[in-house]
């Protein structure tokens, strides 16, 4: 006997979603986690070491997820110890040496050494990222785009690097675009759970996150109806919070790792394939 499809063709509401959503968010935990980029800056405890860990995870997480986690993996282990010491120090007295030969995509050791050149000197000027977006940002506004884009342009004239692989890699969260990097490092920093490490949680409210809209948050949120539009930008990112924050308004990026493991780890590819779409837990909601 063929299972019934209650929304089959239809879009569900939020409040036929959320019972679905809900159950894939306790089901992706920490286990789940591999091949992330979050990976590698387990084990940091200091507030300061995490903030600049995660910095150079979320700004270098384009690409293969393997290749990512690799090589934040390499650039965290030559800073030693403590990463926040280790820019700080680099602003002062440069170490040309440092990751000599490093390359990832289209970005070289020149740019690797900019960037840490600037969060040491934010940090020496400012004490902390932390305190360098929040002299940025507006706790009224909908979202933490004023904080954000303060401290990226802050970032870039203390880098004194004006390329165009390095305006990439330290991109403008204004620019219209999805800005995943960057609202994936705002994840990191402002949620605590079993996932996210939270060094910045009680700075600003959970409720302004926006999703880290990637490729795969985009794909599986088209098919449950969430997403109507076909770029994944600024608007695209804002329309599926906005769904999302119907069904959790305190925390609508709690969803987020779950929706990107699902489409990351193979559970709903591009290609539709009918056997797993009948083992799928989103079967009975989803358009396809
Ligand atoms: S696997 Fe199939 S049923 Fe599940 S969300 Fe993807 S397209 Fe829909």
């Amino acid at each position: 006997m063929p299972r019934a499809v209650p929304f089959a063709g239809r879009r569900a509401g939020p409040a036929a979603l959320k019972p679905y959503l809900d159950r894939l968010r306790a089901r992706f935990d920490i286990s789940m986690l591999e091949p992330d980029p979050l990976a590698a800056t387990r084990g940091y405890a200091d507030p300061g070491d995490l903030e600049t860990a995660l910095l150079f995870a979320a700004l270098f997480a384009y690409g293969r997820a393997d290749l990512i986690q690799k090589t934040v993996t390499r650039i965290l282990a030559s800073m030693g110890e403590s990463p926040a010491r280790f820019c700080e120090n680099i602003a002062r007295r440069p170490a040309p040496g440092w990751m000599r030969g490093f390359v990832y995509r289209f970005h070289r050791q020149a740019d690797l050494a900019a960037l840490a050149r600037a969060v040491g000197k934010a940090r020496n000027e400012h004490g902390s990222l932390r305190a360098l977006f929040l002299a940025h940002d507006d706790p009224n506004a909908e979202t933490p785009l004023p904080g954000l884009t303060g401290m990226a342009r802050a970032l870039r004239r203390y880098a004194k690097r004006d390329t165009t692989a390095f305006r990439t890699l330290l991109s403008d969260p204004s620019g219209g675009g999805a800005s995943k990097r960057w609202m994936l490092y705002l994840r990191w920093m402002v949620r605590k759970d079993g996932v996210d490490p939270g060094p910045w949680h009680g700075a600003i409210s959970t409720a302004r996150l926006v999703i880290p809209l990637d490729t795969h948050v985009a794909r599986v949120a088209r098919r449950l109806g969430i997403l109507n539009r076909a770029a994944a930008d600024w608007k695209s990112a804002l329309e599926v919070t906005r769904f999302l924050r119907q069904l959790e308004p305190a925390d609508p990026v709690s969803y987020d790792f779950a929706l990107c493991s699902f489409g990351k780890l193979g559970y709903c590819v591009a290609q539709v394939n009918k056997n797993r779409c009948q083992r799928c837990d989103l079967a009975q909601v989803c358009l396809r």
